[in-house]
């Protein structure tokens, strides 16, 4: 299963929200509290 079908698995719509780390630019899951790759803190929510 791809990220955007995990993040569509609901009846939401067409929106899907994608969060980011500002730092390094890494893709996150949505419950994410920091990085992964660097360890910011400091992630980015873009609703698509
Ligand atoms: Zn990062």
């Amino acid at each position: 299963m791809g990220l955007l079908e995990l993040l569509r698995g609901d009846t939401a719509g067409p929106t899907v929200t994608q969060y980011e780390c500002r730092n390094c630019g890494t893709t996150l899951s949505p419950n994410a509290e920091e990085c992964s790759t660097c360890g910011s803190n400091e992630i980015a929510e873009y609703t698509l």
